[in-house]
């Protein structure tokens, strides 16, 4: 089917509604997809800084236990350097730092008061800062005689006042935590009583926490540290002066003091942050996990430039929040999606409304236009059964006229024969009356022989005039024209009968050349006899003038139709003639002889006979007419004759 403009109109205007509503739909999609991201990351975000909350308030529990068990264990140790300095014993011997006794006396004093205290160490400097006496005197590790004038708890050390000092023992290797106090008499320093304590089990019992716990010192170097990789790591960057400071204490011999490598994440308001951590080291990776994000919380140690710090780990807070974004990302695209479903079926249904609409209204039309169509077709046909109605009346009108005419121009033909009829009844009536006058003489005379004889020739005559009458009568009557079996030759003999006085006046020989029985065909008899005696009128009219006057009558039987010839002798027929004498009125003869309508009127009963009648002049002089007739089929033969 060939595409019209409309159509092609529609499937552009279609194809721009489908590019509508797939761009509706993107948009749409995106608008969704930012809707359930929003969603996620809010969720997301509210999940975390609520957990976060809960584990801030947990961290800050533990940070406060642990500071103060550290306080508390630092503190235990605070008053031992005083108790030292109170010692009146070690005066004397700080004042004369070789008598060997006065030396033994305090190095075993400082041993058993060590022992009872549990701290590492408890030693006495002298002014000098070298090691006069110490609790491990006898060990091989002994401090005494070691200048330890480059610690800052002998440079600086006060009256009545605790100088704290975390470093590594130079002597040892062992990390420790030194309180020292100066051994005064009145106000002048005699010496350095320092007590030096592990901060190791405290240390270890941090281990035991999911998360790292570090104390830093006043620069910022971890010095206890539950993940032991970060011991002596800075946490901030150490400038020139205080490196150089450390190394001249000897604070942390063999430490590369190496930055620790947290980075922070994000600034709570509290002060704490949320920060990575660097990896644990190899041996300290089991005891906790160190990746992925942690919240830090710090402070300071009371009457130190300490700062204790707490991890707690957001690994949980994360999963949480990620837990639930994940949940409410799935929950909400589900709901985007059964709503986006909902919305497309809904315009879905839409449209399909409005489909079946614009069909109803498309068939509406059609059955309307149907109707209109039928009303238009049934009002023609009511028109055209009228004008075949008319039509068939018509021909109904002409035929009778036809008919009319048919009979008219007979009875024209037998006004023409009535002069010769006439004629020939007046011989016979004459004849009759001449014998029935002497016959009744013959019977007056009583010669009855004489009066028979001629009653006797009175009957033949009244049989002639009767046949006569009878032909007259029978051509006279109005025939239906419907066709029957007909003996052409009957029909010949009969035309030649009814022109038969004019035959004889004119001294005419007619010449028939066929088989008068045999020759059967199909018309209407009455009307074949007026078309004959029409043609043999013309014949007779054309040779009135001539000698011998002659007419030849041939028949021939060729392809079902019987075809006659009427042939004279006569003028012949005109170019004029030839042309215009099957038309209606087109006559040559005198006003009065001839009206013109003999052929017409016969050429349409031979052509209702389903023949034809034609004209043309005979090769050696005259006009012959030749009219063919359907022949009677042997099949049709019912013993019907005319
Ligand atoms: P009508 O005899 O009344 O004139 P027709 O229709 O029978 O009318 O004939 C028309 C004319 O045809 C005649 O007037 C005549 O001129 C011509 N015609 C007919 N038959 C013959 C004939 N056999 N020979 C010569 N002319 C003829």
């Amino acid at each position: 089917m060939q595409s019209t403009p409309n159509s092609s109109v529609d499937t552009s205007i279609r194809s721009g509604e489908d590019w509508g509503r797939k761009i509706r739909i993107g948009i749409l999609l995106l608008l969704a997809f930012l809707f359930t991201a929003g969603i996620g990351w809010h969720v997301y975000r509210l999940t975390f800084e609520n957990m976060l909350g809960e584990i801030r308030t947990q961290a800050f529990h533990r940070l406060e236990t642990y500071a103060n068990s550290l306080e508390r264990e630092i503190d235990k140790y605070a008053n031992f350097p005083y108790v030292v300095g109170l010692d009146t014993s070690l005066w004397e011997f700080l004042a004369n730092t070789k008598n060997e006794r006065l030396k033994l006396r305090s190095n075993l004093f400082l041993e058993k008061l060590n022992n009872r205290v549990g701290s590492l160490a408890l030693f006495l400097l002298d002014t000098s800062g070298r090691v006069v006496a110490s609790s491990n005197w006898n060990k091989h590790d002994s401090f005494v005689g070691r200048d330890l004038s480059y610690r800052p708890y002998y440079q600086n050390v006060g009256i009545d006042r605790i100088e704290r000092f975390y470093g590594i023992g130079t002597t040892n290797n062992e990390p420790g935590y030194f309180l020292s106090t100066a051994v005064h008499e009145g106000n002048r320093i005699i010496g350095t009583a320092v007590v030096k304590v592990s901060l190791e089990q405290l240390e270890k019992s941090w281990s035991s926490a999911e998360s790292p716990a570090i104390l830093s010192e006043g620069n910022g170097i971890v010095v206890l540290s539950s993940v032991p990789s970060w011991k002596y790591a800075a946490l901030r960057p150490l400038d020139e002066a205080t490196r150089h400071q450390i190394m001249v204490s000897q604070q942390y011999t063999g430490y590369a003091l190496s930055p620790l490598g947290m980075k922070v994440r994000r600034e709570l308001d509290d002060g704490s942050s949320i920060v990575t951590l660097p990896s644990a080291g190899r041996g300290d990776s089991n005891l906790f996990s160190t990746d992925g994000l942690f919240l830090t919380q710090t402070r300071m140690m009371n009457g130190t430039p300490w700062h204790l710090t707490v991890f707690s780990d957001l690994k949980k807070a994360e999963d949480q929040a990620k837990i639930r974004a994940t949940l409410a990302v799935l929950f909400t695209a589900v709901l985007m999606g059964l709503m986006l479903i909902l919305m497309l079926r809904q315009t879905h249904l839409k449209e399909i409304l409005q489909a079946r609409e614009a069909l109803q209204r498309a068939n509406d039309e059609l059955e309307r236009k149907v109707v209109e169509r039928t009303a238009d077709l049934s009002a023609a046909n009511a028109r055209l059964q009228q004008e075949v109605e008319e039509r068939s009346r018509a021909e109904q009108v002409l035929r009778e006229a036809q008919d009319g005419l048919v009979q008219a121009s007979k009875l024209a033909v037998i006004g023409q024969l009535s002069a010769g009829i006439a004629h020939e009844l007046n011989q016979p009536l004459a004849a009759l009356s001449t014998l029935s006058g002497n016959a009744v003489k013959f019977i007056a005379r009583g010669d009855v022989e004489m009066a028979s004889s001629n009653l006797e020739r009175i009957g033949p005559l009244v049989e002639r005039m009767g046949l006569m009458t009878g032909q007259l009568k029978g051509f006279a009557r109005k025939s239906s024209g419907e066709p029957r079996m007909v003996v052409l030759g009957k029909s010949v003999d009969n035309a030649l009968f009814l022109q038969e006085q004019r035959l004889l006046r004119g001294r005419v020989a007619v010449t028939m050349d066929f088989p008068k029985d045999d020759l059967l065909v199909r018309c209407d008899p009455n009307r074949l006899e007026q078309v004959l005696v029409n043609l043999i009128g013309n014949a007779l009219d054309a040779m009135e003038q001539m000698e011998k006057p002659r007419i030849l009558l041939q028949a021939e039987v060729s392809d079902g139709m019987a075809k006659l010839l009427v042939r004279d002798y006569g003028p012949g027929l005109s170019e004029e003639t030839l042309s215009h004498m099957f038309e209606p009125f087109f006559t040559t003869k005198a006003p009065g002889l001839g009206l013109g309508l003999g052929l017409p009127i016969s050429a349409g009963i031979v052509r209702d006979f389903g023949g034809e009648l034609t004209a043309r002049n005979a090769p050696d002089g005259g006009a012959e007419f030749a009219l063919t007739i359907p022949i009677y089929k042997e099949s049709e033969r019912n013993g019907a004759t005319a």
